[in-house]
């Protein structure tokens, strides 16, 4: 058994030991008994945020394969099975009148994972409207909810990611929606001018999510079988944050590559600080849609962000790849991008 069927990418080795679990006991009695015999233990959601070894996982992998959705006391207020399928989700919502997930639709993986890196796109994060996530405490040993302000959430990060990884496992997330047909308010330009609306408007929950996966769709970002491009972990980098100085000297780096008019695209992200562009850097380094190392693994020719297996790609392929975009991208730029997936036995 390969985890190259258990991830979007396609990629990844062999693991020594796989199981399903179906109900809350069954995946906290899975990590215990691998926790108390030493075993490592990797938790799979959808696997579209991991990228796996070609020598694969030597542990066991735990698959979670929970399910149930219930409604909490205050309208709005649902609670998701970690094992949930998270468009599934997205798409109940919609339907049942409950606004502030639509932005996030057509993002593959499950309920589960959505807190681990602070899912986000289009103007929206869960943190938004997540309130707590109950999980299985390996440290502790013990089932606890902790509060949304303790989740340390913030750009595609979260305590979970940051030195939780291994410690929590996610049973469940509870979201605060609003019982609404209106979207929440459209933040994201690219979003408002497709929905020809201004930014702050809001349109009905069920446009806003057409909306979302069409322009999801022509960017390789909604998987699809037929689609190569589609056969990835979605953008390998993170947009790198930057304060004042930074910029200025990505700026500067900028105007005497590209010439003197050129503007780097950034947005504010509060504190001082903005949102640099990978993708823009990646271009502007030299590696456009499609360039690739002749081994297989290439940028998707949809998005720059997204590196792609279009089937005979390895995962060192792909991490060589990777490492000449990042350091095409310092040497230009200055800037060091890191990346977003989960990194199994491989490293950037
Ligand atoms: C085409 C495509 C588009 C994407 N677009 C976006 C996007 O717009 N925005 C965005 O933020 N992300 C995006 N992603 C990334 C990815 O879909 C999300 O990060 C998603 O939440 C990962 O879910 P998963 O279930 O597949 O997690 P996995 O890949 O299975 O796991 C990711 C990590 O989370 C851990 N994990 C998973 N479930 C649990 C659990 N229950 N408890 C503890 N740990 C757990 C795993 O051990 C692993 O470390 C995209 C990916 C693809 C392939």
């Amino acid at each position: 058994m390969r985890l190259a069927d258990f991830t979007t990418i396609r990629l990844g080795g062999p693991a020594r030991g796989f199981l399903s679990a179906s109900t809350d006991d069954e995946l906290i009695e899975a990590v215990r008994a691998a926790d108390a015999s030493g075993e490592p233990v990797l938790i799979l959601g959808g696997g579209s945020n991991l990228v796996v070894a070609d020598e694969g996982f030597d542990g066991t992998v735990v698959q979670v394969a929970t399910r149930g959705i219930s409604r909490g006391d205050r309208p709005g207020m649902i609670t998701v099975a970690a094992g949930e399928d998270w468009d599934a989700v997205v798409a109940r919502t919609v339907a049942e009148g409950l606004a502030g997930l639509e932005c996030l639709s057509g993002i593959p993986g499950l309920a589960g994972a959505t807190p681990i890196q602070n899912v986000g796109a289009y103007g929206q994060e869960v943190s938004q409207t997540i309130t707590a996530v109950r999980v299985y405490d390996r440290q502790t040993r013990e089932v606890r909810d902790i509060a949304a302000a303790q989740c340390g959430f913030g750009y595609r990060t979260s305590v979970f990611k940051r030195d939780g990884r291994r410690r929590f496992v996610v049973l469940s997330v509870t979201f605060r929606l609003a019982a609404q047909a209106l979207s929440a308010p459209v933040r994201y330009a690219e979003l408002a001018t497709a929905l020809g609306v201004s930014a702050g408007d809001q349109v009905k929950a069920a446009e806003a999510r057409s909306a979302v996966i069409e322009l999801r769709q022509r960017k390789g970002m909604v998987i699809d079988p037929a689609d190569p491009d589609t056969r990835s972990v979605g953008s390998f980098f993170v947009n790198p944050v930057l304060d004042g100085s930074a910029l200025a000297a990505v700026e500067a780096a900028a105007r005497a590559r590209c010439g003197p008019d050129t503007k780097v695209p950034a947005f504010a992200a509060g504190d001082g600080l903005v949102t640099g562009p990978a993708a823009w850097l990646i271009e502007q380094a030299g590696f456009g849609r499609g360039y690739s190392l002749g081994d297989g693994a290439r940028i998707s020719s949809k998005h720059t962000l997204a590196l792609v297996n279009p089937g005979s790609a390895s995962t060192a392929g792909l991490m060589a790849l990777a490492r000449r975009i990042r350091d095409g991208v310092r040497e230009a730029f200055g800037v060091s991008l890191t990346p977003e997936p989960v990194l199994l036995g491989v490293t950037l």
